[in-house]
């Protein structure tokens, strides 16, 4: 699973498209889980999660 910000999701699901070659399932994170995790790919707070 990756948590990704706003700005890095096309990111994320490119690299689960690539690594697991099957189309990613894409979740919006919970208020409170998006205040206490981070995007995988900068600083800012992620506000979704990648699966595949
Ligand atoms: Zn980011």
């Amino acid at each position: 699973m990756i948590y990704c910000c706003q700005e890095h999701v096309e990111l994320a699901l490119d690299v689960v498209v690539d690594e697991f070659e099957t189309f990613p399932k894409i979740d919006q994170l919970s208020e409170e889980k998006k205040l206490s995790t981070n995007c995988e790919y900068c600083q800012n707070r992620a506000e979704y999660v990648v699966a595949n």
